[in-house]
């Protein structure tokens, strides 16, 4: 555990999903103050029901003390409203991943937040530019993408948007390194970095189902042995919720306009069907049972 960084007492963060509720948890057990918002008051419950399970885990890892994971807890405050932003030096925005709703996000919160308040996406795909525009900060505006699950993952990417200013990406770069974290600056291009290769690698693994190249269980089984990663693609994919692999191939799709990233007509379905993954029971895999049982 790190201290907080001067500049930043005060963090607000929007949406209370798998991604906001571990960047509630990281910045909250290295010092920061925490307002966590979500649309509805049982979002904000079970996010915070996650955090005390996550920090639970933490202790018995021997990783953090009882005091510590109290601590934490303390330091954050749901609230299904912005007025709590009123007084925030950063705001991490963690909603779903759709450009017209976090545009409207950011108008809503610019209303609010005080002036010197440094604004973040925690976007995985969206143009930080394009963000950054529709607000009255654009040289205060960047990205700061964490990966999933946050309280686990190292990396954090910095994405600098065209008018994003150094003091703000200094700061940032202060504040990922209080959180015990590590950082890789990406520039602001469809998907920055860690996306632009592992999502069309996913979908061309849904391709490979797709096509009966191969089962689920094939082809997590295939690249985990045969390419010696942790997970497979599939299982992967549902990790991070089909919705969001979905969203991020159609921004490579439409922001580079090469065919070589169409997503596949059967990920599309799975979205269609509602099946997103983990956080729904059922994508690739079923959950709902003991076991994990591929779908197909
Ligand atoms: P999620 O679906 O788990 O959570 C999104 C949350 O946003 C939900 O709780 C939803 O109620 C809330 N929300 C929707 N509209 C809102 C509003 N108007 N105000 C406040 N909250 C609102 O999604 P997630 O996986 O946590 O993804 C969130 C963001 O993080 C996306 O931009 C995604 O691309 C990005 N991201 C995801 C991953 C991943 O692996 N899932 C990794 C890195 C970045």
């Amino acid at each position: 555990m790190s201290s907080p960084i001067p500049a930043i007492r005060k963090v607000g963060i929007v949406g209370a999903g798998q991604m906001g509720n571990g960047i509630a948890h990281v910045f909250a057990l290295n010092g920061y103050d925490v307002v966590l918002n979500d649309i509805a008051q049982s979002k904000l419950d079970s996010a915070m029901a996650t955090i005390r399970d996550n920090l639970g885990r933490q202790i018995r890892k021997e990783m953090i003390t009882e005091a510590e994971s109290e601590a934490t807890l303390a330091r954050i405050r749901p609230a299904t409203a912005l007025d709590a932003f009123d007084d925030v030096d950063l705001v991490v925005e963690a909603a779903a991943e759709q450009e017209e709703l976090k545009k409207s996000i950011f108008a809503a919160l610019l209303t609010v937040v005080p002036d010197h308040a440094i604004l973040t996406s925690n976007t995985s795909s969206i143009s930080i530019t394009r963000l950054a525009s529709s607000t009255d900060r654009p040289e205060k505006f960047m990205g700061l993408h964490f990966m999933n699950p946050v309280p686990v993952m190292r990396l954090v990417e910095l994405v600098r948007g065209i008018a994003t200013d150094e003091a703000t990406y200094k700061t940032m770069n202060s504040v990922v390194e209080s959180l015990g974290k590590v950082t890789a600056s990406a520039e602001d291009f469809p998907a920055f970095i860690v996306n632009r290769v592992l999502v069309p690698m996913i979908n061309e693994a849904v391709y490979t189902l797709y096509e009966g190249v191969g089962t689920v269980q094939s082809i997590d089984k295939a690249m985990k042995l045969g390419a010696n990663h942790p997970m497979g693609p599939l299982e992967l994919a549902d990790f991070i919720g089909l919705d969001t692999c979905l969203a991020i191939m159609n921004v490579l799709h439409d922001g580079l306009a090469d065919t070589k990233y169409r997503p596949c007509p059967l990920l599309v379905k799975y979205v269609e069907a509602g099946w997103l993954g983990r956080k729904t029971g059922r994508g690739f895999y079923d959950y709902r049972g003991d076991e994990p049982v591929p779908t197909r």
